[in-house]
């Protein structure tokens, strides 16, 4: 069961270096503006399998939960501005849907992408797309009983 997710979460990272390798028209310009939930008006969704990986990261960071963030931000952003999980954000970060990089990438360019994700949540019992902090506390609790259950 292990062996399965772990395969599932490398076909999720795998869809992550295929999202880097399109030539999209706009671009991310590093400004971080999407990551100020409140300003950019929206937070990402993520699928099961995104927020088990992201996860793992925020994890790695020696983080128990994430919380709101006082000012609307994402709470993985560090002071400086940047994402503390980059190698790990989720699909939705990379796929630019804050105006500072031209808007979001056209559906049409990532809808296989979108597939692959959403056949990986169906693999891993997830039920769509949930809402950013409660999918990676739902993952984090995954892992924690992982680790009680070794
Ligand atoms: S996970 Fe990283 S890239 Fe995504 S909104 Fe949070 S700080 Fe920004």
């Amino acid at each position: 069961m292990a062996d399965e997710q772990d395969e599932l979460l490398r076909q999720v990272r795998q869809v992550y270096v295929d999202t880097s390798a399109r030539d999209f028209p706009n671009s991310c310009q590093s400004r971080a503006a999407c990551c100020h939930f409140r300003n950019a008006g929206h937070v990402p969704f993520l699928t099961r399998g995104e927020a088990l990986v992201a996860a793992k990261a925020v994890r790695a960071r020696g983080l128990r939960k994430i919380a709101e963030h006082p000012d609307g931000a994402c709470p993985l952003i560090n002071t400086e501005g940047r994402c503390t999980i980059y190698e790990s954000r989720p699909f939705g970060c990379r796929t630019h849907f804050c105006k500072e990089a031209g808007g979001i990438v056209p559906r049409p360019l990532i809808r296989d992408l979108v597939q692959r994700l959403e056949a990986i949540d169906r693999e891993l019992g997830g039920d769509g797309g949930r809402n950013f902090h409660s999918a990676i506390n739902q993952a984090l609790t995954e892992l924690d009983g992982k680790k009680s259950r070794r």
